[in-house]
C-alpha cells in the first residue's frame, strides 16, 4: 500500500489515502506500452531532449502517469526551463511523486517515480524557479496530459469525497479502480511505410494525433544488410521506412496512407527529389491481407479520383521484417533543425502537415519540431 491522492467524479483532489501499489511484470508492461515508454519507464531512459511531444505544451490541466494514470504534476507548475524537457516547480501532490538517489553516471542525482506504479519519471533539481526553487524534469514520454474539461476521465473511486467502504455501493455505477486498468483505450498498430528519406517521413507522421510512436528503419530486405551504410548503395532490397505505431481508435489506416499520399510523391519511380534509388522508392508494407486490400483499394481510389497526373508507382510488399535504424537517425529532425537537408526538405513537409491536416494534429504537436 502507498499513501496516494487521486482525482475524484468531482474533479477535485482527494485526501491522501492508502492505496494499493501497481505491479506487473515487464512483459505485462511490455503489452501496454509503446516500446519507448517502455524503455523510459521501466528502464530509467530518457528521451531526447527538445523531442518530447508535451516539452511546448501549453494546454491547461493533469499530467499524469503514463504507466498508471497517477495525476503527478498541473500545467499551472508548469516553467519554461530551456532544457529541452518538460520542467515544473513542483508536482500535484508530494505524495504522488516518490524521490531516490540516483548515483549512476558518476553524478549524484535524485531520481522522480511514480510512486503508485514506480515508473521513471526523471529527476529533480534545485535550480528552479520560486515559490520551490525546484525544477522537476521530465520526459514526456512518461506523462501524458489530460485537458480540464477531460479530468472526470481520470477520477477514481478512491477520489470520492467519502471514501467508497463507507459509501452504498448502490449510488455509484461500478467503475473498475484505476489500478486494475491503468490505460483505458490501449489497443495500439503498426504500419510501415516508406516514401523516401525516412528522417523527413518519420517527422511527418510524428506530428498526428493517435500517433504513438515512429521508427525509422529499413524493410524489404535482410537483416545482414540493414545497416545504412549497406542500405545507402542501393543494392539491399531495402527502403528507408519507418515504422508508426498508433491507436486506431484515434487514427485509422486510411488517415495514415493519406497523409503519407499528400506528403511524398507516389508517382516518382525509385526517387524522391535529389534522393534516387531503389532504397527511396514509394512503399506500402503490409503486414496483413486485410491491410493490403485496403491499401490497394485506396491506390486505386486514388487513381481513379486522377488527384495525380501520372501513374501510382508506390508497391505493395509483405512486411517480412522492419529493422530500426542506428540510433542518430531516429528523431533527426527534431534534433537538428538547422541541418541544410531538415530545412529545405524535411521541414516544408511538416508544414505541409500542418496546415493540410490541422484537425488530425496532436496537443503540443506543433512543437515536435521548430
Ligand atoms: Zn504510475
Amino acid at each position: 500500500m502507498v499513501r496516494l491522492r487521486v482525482y475524484g467524479a468531482d474533479g477535485k483532489l482527494s485526501p491522501a489515502r492508502d492505496m494499493p501499489k501497481v505491479e506487473l511484470s515487464d512483459a505485462e508492461w511490455k503489452k501496454r506500452l509503446t516500446p519507448e515508454q517502455f524503455r523510459i519507464t521501466r528502464g530509467k531512459g530518457t528521451e531526447q531532449a527538445f523531442c518530447g511531444g508535451l516539452l511546448n505544451n501549453k494546454g491547461e490541466g493533469v499530467y499524469v502517469c503514463v504507466d498508471c494514470n497517477l495525476p503527478l504534476y498541473r500545467s499551472n507548475a508548469k516553467f519554461e526551463s530551456g532544457t529541452g524537457w518538460p520542467s515544473f516547480y513542483e508536482p500535484v501532490a508530494k505524495e504522488n511523486v516518490h524521490e531516490e538517489a540516483d548515483r549512476t553516471y558518476g553524478m549524484v542525482r535524485t531520481e522522480i517515480l511514480c510512486a503508485r506504479c514506480d515508473a521513471h519519471l526523471g529527476h529533480v533539481f534545485d535550480d528552479g524557479p520560486p515559490p520551490t526553487g525546484m525544477r522537476h524534469c521530465l520526459n514526456s514520454e512518461s506523462l501524458k496530459f489530460v485537458p480540464n474539461e477531460q479530468l472526470a476521465s481520470i477520477a477514481e473511486p478512491a477520489g470520492a469525497a467519502t471514501a467508497p467502504a463507507t459509501k452504498p455501493a448502490a449510488t455509484a455505477p461500478a467503475t473498475k479502480p484505476s489500478a486494475a486498468s491503468p490505460r483505458t483505450g490501449s489497443a495500439q498498430a503498426e504500419v510501415v511505410f516508406a516514401g523516401g528519406c525516412f528522417w523527413c517521413v518519420e517527422a511527418v507522421f510524428e506530428e498526428l494525433e493517435g500517433v504513438k510512436e515512429v521508427v525509422s528503419g529499413y524493410a524489404g530486405g535482410s537483416a545482414a544488410t540493414a545497416n545504412y551504410e549497406a542500405v545507402c548503395t542501393g543494392d539491399t532490397g531495402h527502403a528507408e521506412a519507418v515504422k508508426i505505431v498508433y491507436d486506431p481508435n484515434k487514427v485509422s489506416y486510411e488517415q495514415l496512407l493519406k497523409v503519407h499520399f499528400a506528403t511524398h510523391d507516389p508517382t516518382s519511380l525509385n526517387r524522391q527529389g535529389n534522393d534516387a534509388g531503389t532504397q527511396y522508392r514509394s512503399a506500402i508494407f503490409y503486414a496483413n491481407d486485410q491491410e493490403r486490400q485496403l491499401a490497394a483499394a485506396f491506390i486505386a481510389d486514388v487513381t481513379a479520383s486522377k488527384a495525380f497526373n501520372k501513374p501510382i508507382v508506390t508497391t505493395l510488399e509483405p512486411l517480412k521484417q522492419f529493422f530500426p535504424a542506428e540510433a542518430y537517425h531516429q528523431n533527426f529532425v527534431c534534433r537538428n533543425p538547422n541541418q541544410g537537408y531538415v530545412r529545405a526538405i524535411a521541414l516544408p513537409k511538416v508544414e505541409k502537415v500542418r496546415e493540410k491536416f490541422k484537425a488530425m494534429i496532436k496537443v503540443g504537436g506543433e512543437n515536435r519540431a521548430p
